[in-house]
């Protein structure tokens, strides 16, 4: 980190003041680009302390790069005197030096986007280096309300615990069902929908088993990696995934086993690629599968009685039982 501050500062694109060394931003022709705003804009806007918190600095824009310490604080030593690195100075130095110039993809939070990323940016540009070739930046996680969770509000879900109670899935599930650059909405009766969306679709796996041997749609695809493309519009991906899971049931209910196998085949792979793997429920051990079977021949025989003790037994040692025309399927409750 001293390094860059030092390369910036014999270039005179950096300078110090009576509180540590800052960037010139006027370096930075662009500077503004990931805020969608021009500097002039964010002058007229105002408030940032961060961004106007300017004493002796050469543009209220400029940021520091390396602090000078108080007395008691903690410390390191550089040229321009004892202090600490700008939080933005620690990332661009990381970034550039783990991951070299030019790297693909730079994440982060929405409230990152201005000043941090901005300003990580503008460091690697002043030193004449590619920085990232793409930025995304990620909405909030809300409560059902819509309120951002936080720990002072007390409507934090834990994710940990969320994960202990539901199937990891159906949270995948629920935050590939939103826009990443939207607001996620976590609340109990969107987790229950993906839950029972998600059973909803293991079942038509099973359902569909004798047809797993079909090559994926070719349209369902092209509308896959069209979507994809636009900004990973995951959400439109979700609604493709159901609308086709809905065509295969139809396809199903009327024999048309061609449709059924290249469809069921699009679909698997689509949530493959976004890390749902479907269940069919092959997980269960040989002697439920038998107790399935003997429940499918009572019922071919007629003797309810008997495939209702069966029902009865599986219920209770915790398995949902679904009894469709195409047979009985067990699976963990
Ligand atoms: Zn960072």
């Amino acid at each position: 980190m001293v390094d860059m501050i030092n390369t910036l500062v014999s270039d005179d694109k950096a300078y110090t003041t009576d509180d540590g060394v800052y960037l010139s931003i006027s370096s930075v022709p662009d500077y503004g680009l990931l805020a969608h705003q021009s500097l002039d804009d964010m002058l007229s806007g105002g408030g940032d302390r961060e961004v106007f918190g300017a004493s002796n600095k050469r543009h209220p824009s400029d940021f520091a790069l390396w602090k000078f310490s108080k007395p008691g604080e903690p410390s390191w030593p550089s040229p321009w005197g004892d202090g600490r690195p700008g939080w933005h100075s620690e990332c661009v130095v990381m970034s550039l030096d783990l991951l070299g110039e030019g790297f693909d993809l730079h994440c982060g939070g929405a409230d990152l986007r201005f000043p941090h990323h901005e300003n990580e940016r503008a460091q690697a540009v002043a030193l004449g280096k590619t920085f990232a070739n793409h930025w995304m930046h990620n909405g909030f996680v809300v409560d059902i309300e819509g309120e951002k969770m936080s720990k002072s509000l007390g409507n934090v879900l834990n994710l940990i615990d969320l994960l202990e109670k539901y199937d990891p899935r159906a949270y995948r599930m629920l935050l590939l069902q939103t826009h990443y650059r939207s607001p996620t909405r976590v609340g109990q009766e969107n987790i229950d929908a993906c839950v029972s969306a998600l059973a909803g679709l293991d079942s038509f796996a099973a359902r569909t088993s004798a047809h797993s041997n079909g090559t994926p749609d070719l349209t369902v695809m092209d509308q896959f990696t069209t979507a994809m493309d636009n900004d990973l519009d995951t959400t439109t991906v979700m609604a493709l995934v159901f609308d086709s899971v809905r065509r295969a049931n139809t396809a199903m209910d009327t024999g048309d086993a061609t449709t059924v196998s290249s469809v069921r085949a699009a679909v698997v792979e689509i949530l493959g690629a976004l890390g749902l793997e479907l269940s069919l429920g092959d997980d269960i051990d040989a002697d439920i599968v038998a107790k399935g079977v003997a429940l499918d021949a009572a019922r071919t025989a007629k003797d309810f009685a008997a495939a209702d003790a069966l029902r009865d037994e599986l219920q209770s040692l915790g398995y949902v039982v679904e009894t469709s025309k195409d047979g009985t399927r067990i699976r963990r409750g």
